[in-house]
């Protein structure tokens, strides 16, 4: 219900329209799109969950196209978690130096994906970093270092897997990347700041940049008036019984923000004509009609221009209809042609 009645406030008047969905008083597409949207959220979180970021989130592929070796992924470290080991105490008495992984799979029961990060780099994870979390507690818990479960470039990940199998030699031992100390050994690679410093980053941060700067100048500098005008079709003109020639139009004007406006529409480069609106009644036929628009509305007006039948003297004129703001002085024209009877050779 909040995702429809968010999408459908963000258009229209908040308040006006949501006094009068609770009345049912709105127009129907109001409620079609509410019932839509929560069905759809419904689906989509209820049942699909995952799926949805599986298959049909693109970012997962956009993300997985960006990475290098020297990215920070999540990553299961086992290096230092191989071989499994349950029951650590009956190993040790055993006299087995087992990894860190005592696989009590809190870190599958939490993923929100219902993957193993055990089993490598996924698709489906989208870095949310429980398993993280969840890994760490279980770390604390047997007072083992955190970081099982990490935040990791596969480039340091290669190292320590050197160093864990003595260059690739041997299975992985855990006992060549702990010191004596019970603490991790010095070579072992973990995270360095530099990583965030790479050509490839700053490439990525200047693009990012670039559209973010892009959207911001569009979103300052978009048009809060337009006009448009569309020239009657049939007939198209009219002569008047005092000869003068009337050509209609429909005007839209449209007022991009959330105020009442009274706009100035005149006409330019057309001598001698006048213009008459209908709806506007009340003001006489002259050169400029002022024309008030409510907020984020749009107003058609049905449009008449005369011309004395003296300042026609060709089939057609070209000519302007210019809307005005006076208070905040934006402005828009649109060009138009005025038609006329053939005049006489
Ligand atoms: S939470 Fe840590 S210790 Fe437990 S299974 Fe996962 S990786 Fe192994
Ligand atoms: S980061 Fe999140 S999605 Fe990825 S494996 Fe861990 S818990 Fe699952």
């Amino acid at each position: 219900m909040a995702t429809g009645g968010a999408w459908i406030f963000y258009f229209a008047d908040a308040p006006t329209l949501f006094m009068s969905f609770l009345t049912f008083q709105a127009p129907a597409i109001a409620y079609i799109t509410v019932g839509v949207l929560t069905a759809t959220t419904f689906v989509f979180a209820g049942y699909m969950r995952e799926q949805v970021c599986i298959y049909m989130c693109p970012w997962p592929r956009i993300q997985a196209a960006m990475l290098d070796e020297e990215s920070l992924v999540v990553t299961y470290n086992d290096w230092r978690g191989e071989p499994r080991t349950r029951g650590t105490k009956k190993a040790a008495a055993a006299g087995i130096r087992g990894g860190d992984c005592v696989d009590c799979n809190a870190c599958v029961v939490v993923c929100p994906q219902g993957i193993d990060i055990r089993d490598g780099q996924q698709l489906e994870c989208i870095t949310c970093a429980l398993c993280i979390d969840a890994c760490d507690a279980v770390m604390d818990k047997l007072g083992k270092p955190r970081g099982l479960i990490s935040y990791a470039t596969l480039a340091e990940y290669n190292e320590n897997m050197k160093l864990a199998t003595a260059n690739n030699t041997q299975p992985i031992s855990p006992a060549l990347v702990y010191g004596d100390d019970g603490n991790l050994s010095k070579g072992v690679k973990m995270f360095r700041i530099r990583h965030l410093f790479r050509p490839r980053t700053f490439v990525y941060m200047g693009v990012w940049s670039a559209i973010g700067i892009g959207l911001l100048v569009a979103l300052f500098s978009r048009d809060r008036l337009e006009l448009n005008v569309l020239h009657d079709r049939n007939p198209q003109f009219v002569l008047e019984s005092d000869g003068s020639i009337r050509n209609g139009y429909s005007v839209k004007i449209l007022n991009m923000i959330p105020e009442p406006r009274t706009f100035l529409l005149s006409i330019e480069d057309l001598p001698g004509a006048t213009i008459k609106a209908v709806g506007l009644e009340d003001q006489p036929e002259a050169q400029t009609l002022s024309v008030p628009v409510e907020p984020d509305k749009l107003r058609n007006l049905k449009l008449f221009v005369t011309v004395p039948a003296t300042a026609a003297k060709a089939k057609s004129h070209d000519f302007r209809f210019t809307v005005v703001d006076k208070p905040s002085g934006e402005t828009d024209s649109y060009n138009a042609t005025f038609f006329a009877p053939e005049p006489p050779k």
